[in-house]
C-alpha cells in the first residue's frame, strides 16, 4: 500500500514537471515563431538571428534546469554576474511586446551594484517570468519600472519590479508560487513556483506587495556574498 502510495506520489511529481517544462518553453517558441515570420517576410535583415539562436538556447537550458529542479540538491553552477547586464538582457526580449501594448518601461540601477557569484540562466528565468507577470497584469498601456538597489548593511541586491496592473489581493499573495495557483484563464500557476525554487536556490527571497487596480512589487533580493 505504501507502495502504491509513493507511486502516485511520484506520478503527480512527474506530471507537474512535464507541465512546467511545456509552460516554459511555450515563450521562446511563442518568439522565436514570431521572429521567423518577420525574417521571412522579409520587412528585415538578419538581426533577427541573434535573438532566435539565444531563444533556442534557452529552451535547451530550460530543460537543463529542469532536470536539476528535478534533483533539487543539485549544487548550481555560479560564476560572477552582472545583474544589470541580465535584466537588460530580458527587458529587451519583451521590447516588441510592450512597445505594441503601450508599456511604458524605466529602470534605474545603483552604480553600486556588484557583480555577484549567480547562475545568469536561472537568474534570466526569474526575472523572464516575473516580467511577463507584470506585463498581463498591466494588460493595455500601463508602466513596468525596475528598480535595483546595493544595500551594503545586508550585501545584499534588492530588485524592485513595480507595475501599474490589476493588483492582487492579500488574501491570494499567499498563495502565488503554490504549484497550478493562477488567477488566469489561460493561466498555469508554474511561473512563480518556479522562479521561487531558483531564487530560493541562489540563497535569495522573494516577496509581493500588491494593492488592487493599482498596481504590484515584486521584491526579490539576492546575496552578494563578498569576502
Ligand atoms: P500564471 O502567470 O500562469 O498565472 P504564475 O505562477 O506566474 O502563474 O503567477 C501566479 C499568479 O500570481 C497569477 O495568476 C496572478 O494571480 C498572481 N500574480 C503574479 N504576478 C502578478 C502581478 N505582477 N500582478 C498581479 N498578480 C500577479
Ligand atoms: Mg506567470
Amino acid at each position: 500500500k505504501d507502495e502504491l502510495i509513493a507511486r502516485s506520489e511520484q506520478f503527480e511529481t512527474i506530471t507537474r514537471v512535464a507541465a512546467g517544462i511545456a509552460h516554459e518553453i511555450k515563450n521562446p517558441l511563442t518568439s522565436i515563431k514570431g521572429f521567423l515570420q518577420l525574417m521571412m517576410s522579409g520587412e528585415t535583415s538578419g538581426q533577427y538571428g541573434d535573438i532566435v539562436f539565444s531563444e533556442l538556447s534557452r529552451i535547451e537550458s530550460i530543460v537543463n534546469e529542469f532536470m536539476l529542479l528535478a534533483k533539487p540538491d543539485q549544487e548550481v553552477e555560479l560564476e560572477k554576474i552582472n545583474l544589470i547586464d541580465i535584466i537588460h538582457y530580458v527587458l529587451a526580449l519583451f521590447r516588441a511586446q510592450c512597445r505594441q501594448g503601450g508599456v511604458r518601461v524605466t529602470t534605474d540601477f545603483d552604480a553600486s551594484i556588484p557583480d555577484l557569484p549567480s547562475d545568469p540562466k536561472r537568474l534570466k528565468q526569474i526575472f523572464i517570468n516575473v516580467v511577463k507577470n507584470a506585463i498581463e497584469a498591466i494588460d493595455g498601456p500601463g508602466d513596468l519600472n525596475v528598480v535595483g538597489t546595493y544595500r551594503s548593511e545586508i550585501d545584499c541586491v534588492v530588485v524592485c519590479i513595480t507595475d501599474s496592473g490589476k493588483g492582487i489581493e492579500s488574501e491570494q499573495i499567499k498563495r502565488i508560487g503554490e504549484p497550478f495557483f493562477t488567477t488566469k484563464e489561460k493561466g498555469t500557476g508554474l511561473g512563480m513556483m518556479v522562479t521561487t525554487k531558483f531564487v530560493e536556490s541562489l540563497g535569495g527571497t522573494i516577496q509581493y506587495r500588491s494593492k488592487v487596480n493599482v498596481g504590484t512589487t515584486v521584491v526579490i533580493t539576492l546575496p552578494v556574498l563578498s569576502s
